[in-house]
């Protein structure tokens, strides 16, 4: 069975909610406590959460202080995780489902690296520092990429040996394996999974998640 790893250590200072993004209030819990539903619901039990400053983990899970960046969030999770492939999730994205969780690790019987996305609805363009456009990208190959990211365990801990100027760059865990010559597959999602930034984000999400209720406590 696969290990999910959280990353939640981001200050969330583009939210500017006065604490960290993850743990910030949405509809009534912590954020983070929307995506380990979806992780727990897709069957997924070894489950360890990179933690801000300050911040405990969630019972039920192990829990790691976070690094300066993303890339070193999912470094220190990963070394705390037991044997396994591995599915990494941002906490910034509470809408995630089980079956986003279910479909890339599925995925993985075909690559080393499979990853949450959606096709992108908008026409994009290149442009230079004097905003004159220099190209017009086919946007029927284009893919808006989101988390969960699924890898097999050896790609992920070849991806992570780079120098760490070059993790400090990545902005998603899968350029690493592309840039260590790994197989890495779109898995369509849905834009729904968006990441929390903003606190128009913020909002949007409770409205979506006021009409979700939380699991009955166990007994
Ligand atoms: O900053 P951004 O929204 O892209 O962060 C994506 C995810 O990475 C968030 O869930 C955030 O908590 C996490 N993160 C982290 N450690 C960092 C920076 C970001 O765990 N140093």
């Amino acid at each position: 069975m696969a290990v999910a790893l959280l990353v939640a250590a981001g200050s969330g200072e583009r939210l500017g909610a006065g604490r960290p993004k993850a743990f910030v209030e949405l509809a009534g819990r912590p954020m983070l406590a929307w995506s380990l539903d979806a992780v727990r619901a897709a069957g997924i039990a070894e489950i360890v959460v990179a933690l801000p400053a300050g911040e405990d983990a969630p019972s039920g899970t192990v829990g790691v202080p976070g690094g300066a960046t993303r890339s070193a969030s999912v470094r220190a999770a990963l070394a705390a995780a037991p044997p396994g492939d591995v599915v990494v999730h941002d906490a910034a994205r509470p809408l995630v489902t089980p079956e986003t969780f279910t479909a890339t690790l599925a995925a993985l019987a075909h690559a080393d690296c499979a990853i949450a996305a959606a096709p992108v609805p908008d026409t994009i363009k290149e442009a230079g520092d004097d905003r004159v456009v220099t190209a017009t990208l086919d946007r029927s190959r284009l893919w808006a990429i989101q988390t969960p990211q699924a890898f097999r365990r050896a790609a992920l801990e070849q991806a992570l040996t780079q120098p760490d100027e070059l993790l400090a760059q990545a902005t998603d865990d899968a350029w690493l394996v592309e840039r260590t010559g790994g197989t890495v597959r779109v898995v369509e999602s849905t834009p729904a999974n968006f990441k929390v930034t903003t606190a128009h984000d913020l909002r949007i999400a409770e409205l979506l998640l006021a009409d979700r209720l939380p699991p009955a406590p166990a007994h």
